[in-house]
């Protein structure tokens, strides 16, 4: 997909979501902290209008991923960032809600940290059962889980807050062609599972705002130092490459791992690593020093992930699957996200 295609999709999606009906959020909260700013857009780019303090309370008007529109009682009207806000939202908790994005995830409970209990499809209904903190509790015949609340706002699509927003991610599509890569316990080639990772995972960041590049397109070979210079050549702000393994003669072995080369890419890697074991619970492998070219050539933050042993036939069925890849893809997400996020820290006034 170009980008051109990407921001149409992206413009066509906020389109349609603003057709379907927002669901009603609360009308009244109160501010938590002291000294909290409201700003004249949802973002610490926009003007600071004024500040308010603990126990102001204000009208609630719409939600704009982490950002709230709010008016004060001498009617101004500005944004806040939601950690300084509660809202009241006994009141207001919808009774049904509309799953306004495609694949929606779903939790086993209230947590990011929770597992994925399934993927909510975009249009579909649910019963709202109650309301903790920033999740509903929601119901429909096939899915009972948590659902963050913001995900089930029409207009949250978090494009310009979003931390992968402008990002730019190299995905290096492991082996290609000629080179097919390891070969799992009933003849599955690894660069197909690598292909079918960098796919899905390609539409996650692209939906996120991130500009993403492919070391391969297709089923073709693709030499190492080319596979960098995708990397080395252009403005990286990370390069990610998707491996599965193989160790035949102990088919019982499975898990997932990640590599670094260089010790400051040790927490890039770290953080993908901890968030795809808590979104597939596989066995964890670890993140370790790994010399491969593509790291040790490499001049951008670089890991290498080895997300499963296809030599393993349960686990080489499993990475088959549409459900698995979709959660393997989304912990990677959630790793980037708390590594950007970290690496934002400091810079960062709310
Ligand atoms: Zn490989």
């Amino acid at each position: 997909m170009n980008k051109r295609i990407v921001v149409i999709s992206i413009l066509i999606l906020l389109f349609t979501f603003n057709l379907d009906k927002p669901v009603s959020f609360a009308k009244q909260g109160t501010i938590t902290e002291d000294n909290v700013h409201v700003r004249s857009g949802p973002g610490t780019e926009f003007q600071i209008i004024t500040q308010i303090h603990d126990g102001t309370a204000f009208t609630f008007i719409k939600r704009q991923a982490e950002w709230v529109e709010i008016q004060l009682e001498d009617s101004n009207v500005g944004w806040v960032h939601a950690k300084y806000l509660s809202i009241n939202d006994q009141v207001d908790t919808p009774s049904t809600i509309t799953i306004p994005h495609e694949n929606t995830q779903i939790r086993s409970s209230p947590t990011t940290d929770a597992p994925i209990a399934n993927f909510a499809k975009k249009g579909s209904s649910f019963q709202v059962i109650s309301s903790k903190g920033d999740w509903y509790e929601i119901q429909n015949k096939a899915i009972h889980g948590f659902v963050y609340k913001a995900l089930t706002e029409p207009i949250s699509l978090p494009m310009k807050e979003s931390s992968f927003a402008n990002k730019s991610i190299v995905i290096d599509v492991g082996h290609g062609g000629r080179d097919v890569g390891a070969i799992g316990a009933s003849g599955v080639f690894e660069k197909d599972v690598a292909y079918l990772t960098a796919q899905e995972l390609t539409n996650e960041l692209s939906m996120l705002g991130a500009n993403v590049r492919l070391t391969r397109r297709n089923d073709e070979y693709i030499p190492l130092n080319s596979r960098i210079s995708y990397s080395n050549n252009f403005d990286t702000d990370v390069f990610i490459s998707l491996h599965y393994n193989s160790v035949p003669n102990l088919p019982n072995v499975t898990g997932i791992e990640s590599f670094y080369y260089k010790e400051a890419n040790k927490k890039l890697a770290a953080s993908i690593q901890k968030k795809v074991f808590d979104a597939v619970q596989a066995d964890d492998r670890g993140t370790s020093f790994g010399d491969f070219l593509v790291l040790r050539q490499n001049l951008k933050p670089a890991i290498l992930l080895e997300l499963g042993f296809i030599s393993n036939k349960a686990e080489e069925a499993r990475l088959l699957t549409t459900m698995y890849q979709k959660k393997l893809v989304s912990g990677i997400i959630q790793g980037l996200g708390s590594y950007f996020a970290r690496s934002e820290i400091g810079k960062t006034e709310y």
